[in-house]
Order: C-alpha cells, then sequence, then structure tokens
C-alpha cells in the first residue's frame, strides 16, 4: 500500500496522520469483549480523511480505488464489535463532518450522515415540536449514518420497533466505491440493503427519517422484590396498549444500586428494578398499573427540582449497552451476550435460563415491539472466564430456542443471524468491486464456502497488526 502517494494525492483534504489520532480513530468500543480486546487491540489505519461535503468524499473515494487502498467508513466510533475498525489497515473515512441537518417536514427530516442524534432531536424539537422515533443509548455522540450502518433499535423500540423495520428510515442516500463513485437513492426494502451492512457495501451521505410528536417524557424506576415480578410486570406492561412508553427495560439486582453511579441512592441493593418513560399524560394511568402490581416507585423524574435534575444524565443512558459500559466500569470482569427470546415464551424462557446459570449471568432485558408483538431482547452481564466457557453459555441460550447475537465476533454475519444476506452481498459486489470497503466484515464476499453452522470461528486472513 503507497501510503505517502495516498498523503499525496489526498493532501488538499483535511487528513490526519498523527499515530495517537489514527490510533484513537481506529477504534470502537471492541474492548467491551475481552475476545475481541485481545483479537483487534492492533488493529491501526493509516491515514484519515475527514470530507466535508459528498464532493470531496467522492473524490477521497475515488483515489483511493484507483490506488487500490481498503476504506473503512467511520461516524462516531461508539459501535461494539469492531465495527468500524480498519482490520487491513488503510484509510478510515471520518464521516461527521456531513452533518447538514434540513428543515423538519411534518412526520419526517433530512440529515447528513454525520449528524448525531442529539443535534437531530434538537432540531426536530425546536424547529417542528416533532421529535425522533429510535434512537441509541448513545444519543449524544453517535452519528444517524452510524447507526443506520451498524445499529439495531434502541430508545423508542418498544413503540416502533427495531431499526431494520420497515418505515423506520426512509430514504438512504450512498456513494459506491468506484473510479467514478455513483449516488444511488434507496426507499422501501431497499433500504435493507445497507442497513446494518456495516458499511460494508456503500458510504452513507444523508438519510431522511421518520419524526414522532413530541411529547413530555417521565422518567421513572419500578423496584421489585424479585426478578420474576420485575420482568413480569414490564412484559405486561409493554401491552398495555393506552400507555405510551419510549423505553422498558428490566435489570436484576444488584445492576440498579452498584453500577449506575447517578441513580444508585434511589434504589437498595436487593432491588430487581424495571427502567422506563412515559409519556406525561398516561402518567397517572402508569401510577394505576404499578399500584396493581404493588411496584414501588422508587425514583421519578417529574417530582425533580431542576437542580436535581440538571445532576442526573438522562435515564436512558443506564438502558441498552449503557448498561454494559456502567457495569464493565464498575467491574472489568464483566461482559455481556446479546440475546432475542422467543416470542411469546420469553419469560419463562428467561426465568428457566436464569435458574440454571445462577450467579454466572445477570439479566438485563430490553422490551422491544416486533411485528406488533411486545418482545424481549436480552443484553445479560455475564463474569468472563474463558473463551469456550462463553461458547459454552451461547449453547445453552440456543438450546433454550434463543437467538444469539455474538458480540465476540467482528463480522456482520456471525455477530447476527449466522447467514448471509444475498441482497446484501449483491450489493457489496455491485458497489464494491475492488472489495476494499470495511474489508475482513462480511465473510459471504471473503469466503464464500465458508459454513456457519460448523461451529468454526471465521478469522480473516488480511488482518493487519
Ligand atoms: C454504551 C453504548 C450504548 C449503545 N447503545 C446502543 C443502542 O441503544 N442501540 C444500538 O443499536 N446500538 C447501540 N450501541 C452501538 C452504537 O453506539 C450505535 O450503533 C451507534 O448508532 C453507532 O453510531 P456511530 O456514529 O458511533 O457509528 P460507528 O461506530 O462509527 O460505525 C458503526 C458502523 O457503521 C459504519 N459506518 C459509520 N458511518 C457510516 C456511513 N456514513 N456510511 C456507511 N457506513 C458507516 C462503520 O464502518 C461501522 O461499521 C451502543 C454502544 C455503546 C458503546
Amino acid at each position: 500500500m503507497n501510503i505517502q502517494g495516498l498523503k499525496d494525492a489526498l493532501g488538499h483534504l483535511d487528513i490526519e496522520d498523527n499515530p495517537a489520532v489514527l490510533k484513537k480513530k481506529s477504534r470502537d468500543f471492541y474492548w467491551f469483549s475481552p475476545i475481541l480486546k485481545r483479537e483487534l487491540d492492533e488493529v491501526m489505519g493509516d491515514l484519515i480523511v475527514s470530507p466535508k461535503n459528498e464532493a470531496q468524499l467522492t473524490e477521497a473515494i475515488s483515489i483511493a480505488y484507483r490506488m487500490d487502498v481498503p476504506v473503512t467508513p467511520r461516524g462516531a466510533g461508539t459501535g461494539n464489535y469492531g465495527q468500524a475498525m480498519p482490520l487491513s489497515g488503510g484509510l478510515v473515512l471520518n464521516l461527521l463532518g456531513l452533518n447538514d441537518i434540513n428543515r423538519p417536514q411534518l412526520g419526517s427530516i433530512v440529515v447528513g450522515a454525520g449528524a448525531t442524534f442529539v443535534e437531530i432531536d434538537a432540531a426536530a424539537r425546536s424547529q417542528s415540536t416533532q421529535e425522533l422515533r429510535i434512537f441509541p443509548s448513545t444519543y449524544r455522540s453517535a452519528s444517524i449514518g452510524g447507526f443506520v450502518a451498524g445499529g439495531s433499535g434502541g430508545v423508542g423500540s418498544i413503540r416502533w420497533g427495531g431499526l431494520r423495520d420497515l418505515g423506520n428510515v426512509s430514504r438512504v442516500r450512498i456513494v459506491t466505491v468506484e473510479a467514478t463513485p455513483r449516488i444511488l437513492t434507496l426507499e422501501g426494502d431497499e433500504v435493507l440493503k445497507i442497513a446494518h451492512a456495516y458499511g460494508t457495501n456503500g458510504i452513507i451521505t444523508q438519510v431522511e427519517i421518520p419524526l414522532a410528536p413530541a411529547y413530555v417524557w417521565i422518567e421513572m424506576i419500578v423496584a421489585f422484590d424479585n426478578f420474576d415480578q420485575a420482568c413480569t410486570f414490564a412484559n405486561d406492561l409493554g401491552n398495555q396498549d393506552g400507555i405510551l412508553l419510549k423505553e422498558l427495560a428490566a435489570m436484576a439486582a444488584p445492576i440498579a444500586q452498584s453500577y449506575f453511579i447517578h441513580h444508585a441512592k434511589y434504589v437498595r441493593h436487593d432491588q430487581d428494578t424495571v427502567f422506563l418513560m412515559v409519556a406525561s399524560q398516561n402518567l397517572a394511568a402508569l401510577e394505576s398499573f404499578i399500584a396493581r402490581r404493588q411496584g414501588e416507585i422508587s425514583f421519578r423524574s417529574d417530582v425533580l427540582s431542576l437542580d436535581q435534575l440538571h445532576s442526573l444524565p438522562p435515564l436512558f443512558e443506564c438502558t441498552w449497552n449503557h448498561t454494559t459500559l456502567f457495569a464493565h466500569h464498575a467491574n472489568p470482569n464483566l461482559t455481556y451476550l446479546q440475546i432475542l427470546y422467543p416470542y411469546p415464551h420469553q419469560i419463562e424462557t428467561i426465568l428457566r435460563i436464569k435458574n440454571l446459570l445462577g450467579n454466572e449471568i445477570i439479566d438485563h432485558l430490553e422490551f422491544v415491539r416486533f411485528d406488533g408483538h411486545i418482545g424481549c431482547m436480552g443484553i445479560p452481564l455475564i463474569s468472563f472466564s474463558t473463551e469456550e466457557r462463553m461458547e459454552q453459555l451461547i449453547k445453552i441460550y440456543e438450546d433454550n430456542d434463543c437467538i444469539v447475537f455474538n458480540p465476540h465476533r467482528y463480522t456482520l454475519e456471525e455477530g447476527g443471524m449466522k447467514r448471509s444476506d444475498p441482497s446484501q452481498l449483491a450489493f457489496k459486489r455491485e458497489n464494491d468491486p475492488k472489495g476494499l470497503l470495511n474489508p475482513g466484515k462480511m465473510v459471504a464476499y471473503d469466503n464464500p464456502e465458508f459454513n456457519f453452522s460448523a461451529n468454526r470461528k471465521y478469522l480473516f486472513s488480511s488482518l493487519k497488526h
């Protein structure tokens, strides 16, 4: 790879090769996994380019294409599985500069891929009294392009479902990696070619996403004496059609009291908890539902003074993978898995596995709407011992009819459904003919013969150390 030649050719754009910056911008939150930490710790790009607009981006891509240099797109780098890490080195494409935010229309907004959720939501609220329907708990830093390419769902999924559900991303504009890059617009089913493809088959420059009316959300922690009660309450609350929720998560003791430094004082060590956000107009209805189930409201944001409120982070920063982040900070030996429990038997499955595994796991559940039904994703905290034991745990979940999205693998397929998506693969072949885009992440492209059911781990042969 002729890196000096690349620097010379891109010299008129915003480039960076300071080793400390390069190291930082070659990483994401891969270290949540002790296995990925070991495997990917040395991964480094060779040069960062930060285009300010689509024209500069297109120019950088055509130069990289001509020089056969791998290109790894990157937003804020908050992904978890080494998604944005340049496994073969080369050019790191910092897309945060493509951050234009158009004026919101009724029901939707068009934004640049580098715009962050906090910026988009602020624009939607101030200019149109609307808000984002779904966002990751990394709202304050993550980009919309990174979410569409790497995310799955988050706050709002209890009402609106996941990222790849039809309608949750209205339109995506992408640039291909060719001698003369093409600009394509994807809508409807076509969006699924690029959504959650880890930036392997096109570079997103603009996204249109739906908006909903902006509500006043009340944050609440409801405490219970046992986990069975907490998760049954959460599951049943999710099914209350008249109560509008933005977030609904159940956390086994001692998560709330031991790991959440800001909210710990509201909960006892032995309490199992439900973290939720409810629309203010449904507060009284929610209080009635909590009373019926003998829950204890241990925290509610509507009774706090402004000073108290400002001293706390938003409650959603205790949910999704923020739970894992805080738990790992408190106990670096804690890592996680990502589980989809079988609908409609999610609660009995969760409790059965809890009985089997005892203290080896601490349950964290996120309730989500799947095709009109309230189902449940698990992000259990796990005391890490060995990679072999992690595989055994995955097998136990799978033997109990769960689907495991393995966060200890860096490839799209192994971290997902363990099979390739033919439409995403075909799209890569069309848009990235030299295979330069985020190499090593799509197994189906690198090694079409790889057998996912043979229980082998895919090792990318060009992993650059
Ligand atoms: C504490 C914590 C909590 C999280 N909570 C959630 C959550 O609630 N829900 C959720 O889904 N995820 C969550 N994540 C994962 C991650 O934060 C989100 O997926 C986030 O949206 C990624 O955005 P980003 O800008 O940081 O993307 P990056 O990490 O920079 O990139 C993610 C992937 O997208 C690709 N990419 C980035 N920009 C583009 C582009 N413009 N075009 C093409 N490809 C691109 C990258 O190559 C990479 O494969 C969490 C992670 C952490 C560490």
